[in-house]
């Protein structure tokens, strides 16, 4: 049963995604496409394996010949090289992977053989062998024209498997969702300079930097910072929305003097579909579509609120435009806490969390959204439905 918080967060999403199309496809090199997300069903160009191959280095042999127990070796059958014939009472040495002989219905591996100089003793009886043996099939993989992919997915490399094998020199795939980074904030200094005791160095940005750089699918075409000025945040935001399909703005977005991010999305042509969600930390949280149909996500400025909204929210939005299923999250699944205590909330929680080597998660200590030491050492976070408490299982959203 989805819980009524639960049903307003997915609400708000959808809200969101319905609005968001795609991004264009293209062309791009095989070589490159790893991590990019296919634009067009993969199918297979040929059957897999091509041709019966060996599953073993041995020889092959007709089955019916098995009696003669030494063969003169007539060939090699390597990787690589053309199919060979078999002619009756002998072998054809064979490698992993070497054409089997047409002729040939089973390979004997190597340790079930003695070796001579251009013959072989195959030790073996008729009631060891089963027809076929060690031989992989033609096609047993997949057949010529099969639907391997569906458009949509993400190439991950064991995807890759299949998309170098059967896809073409050129695959489509969606380009990649180009994504500005806004930090706004009086207080704000870059990383690596001199802060006074008033001022704290920008971490969001670079958090959301590394973040959203750990998905080949995404392009990051900015990061700015800007002051807490209302012209200020509409200027830049207003160039971010030329350069990029996706802006993240982080801090000014709740309901101070200085939170200028909801009035500056708006002087830019954006739309807001939700604001403030009922979710600790992150509950200023914004979500728009910009005049070309952008999205535009207005993060709040704490630290642990941004990477958490980030990832829960902002990457999901992100996946629609990538062309991805906007439901599917590959990096979660269900833990169990090892810790848990008996606290719990009106509002969705979510809980920082290290991982453990026993698969199971342990809270982080944590003292609130403005904690961006506990953030440094988490893995991720936990999903607790508000009124709820305890070891779980939850669900876990992984960095
Ligand atoms: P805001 O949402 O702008 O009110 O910011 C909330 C809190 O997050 C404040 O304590 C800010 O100083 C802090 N904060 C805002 N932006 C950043 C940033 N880029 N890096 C680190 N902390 C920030
Ligand atoms: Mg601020």
């Amino acid at each position: 049963m989805q819980l009524p918080q639960l049903d307003q967060l997915m609400a708000a999403i959808h809200r969101v995604a319905d609005l968001l199309s795609p991004v264009n496809s293209e062309l791009t090199p095989v070589e490159l496409v790893a991590g990019r997300v296919l634009a067009e069903p993969l199918c297979a160009d040929r059957d897999s394996p091509p041709l019966n191959v060996s599953a073993m280095d041995g020889y092959a042999i007709r089955s019916s010949d098995l009696l003669l127990k030494t063969f003169p070796v007539q060939a090699i059958a390597a990787a690589g090289v053309k199919k060979t014939c078999l002619t009756p009472h002998t072998a054809v040495r064979i490698f992993t992977g070497g054409p089997v002989p047409d002729e040939a219905d089973i390979v004997v591996k190597r340790e079930d053989t003695v070796e001579h100089e251009g013959s072989v003793t195959i030790s073996l009886t008729p009631n060891d062998i089963v027809l076929g043996q060690n031989i992989r099939k033609q096609g047993e993989n997949c057949r010529a024209g099969q639907a391997l992919i569906p458009s949509g997915t993400l190439l991950t490399a064991s995807r890759m498997s299949s998309v170098a094998t059967f896809g073409p020199a050129m695959v489509s795939t969606y380009r990649q969702v180009k994504v500005g980074i806004l930090n706004t904030g009086d207080e704000l200094v870059p990383p690596g300079q001199p802060a006074q005791p008033w001022q704290i160095r920008d971490s969001n940005g670079p958090v959301l930097e590394s973040f959203l750089r750990q998905h080949s699918w995404i392009e990051v075409v900015e990061r700015r910072s800007v002051g807490d000025e209302l012209s200020e945040i509409v200027d830049a935001l207003h160039s971010q929305l030329q350069l990029a399909d996706a802006v993240m703005l982080t801090g000014g977005v709740s309901m101070g003097d200085r939170d200028h991010v909801p009035e500056a999305i708006q002087a830019c042509g954006g739309r807001a579909l939700f604001h403030r969600l009922p979710i600790r930390p992150g509950k200023p949280i914004l979500g728009a579509i910009g005049p070309n149909g952008q999205l535009i996500c207005g993060l709040p400025g704490n630290p642990v609120s941004v990477a958490v909204t980030a990832r829960r929210f902002a990457l999901t939005l992100l996946r629609k435009l990538s062309g991805q299923n906007v439901d599917t999250d590959p990096a979660s699944r269900m833990v169990t806490i090892v810790n848990p205590d008996s606290k719990m909330l009106d509002l969705i929680w979510y809980r920082l969390i290290k991982m453990l080597p026993d698969g199971n998660a342990e809270l982080c200590d944590s003292s609130g959204s403005g904690d961006l030491v506990s953030l440094s050492t988490s893995d991720g976070f936990v999903e607790i439905p508000a009124g709820q408490s305890g070891a779980g299982p939850w669900l876990l959203r992984s960095w």
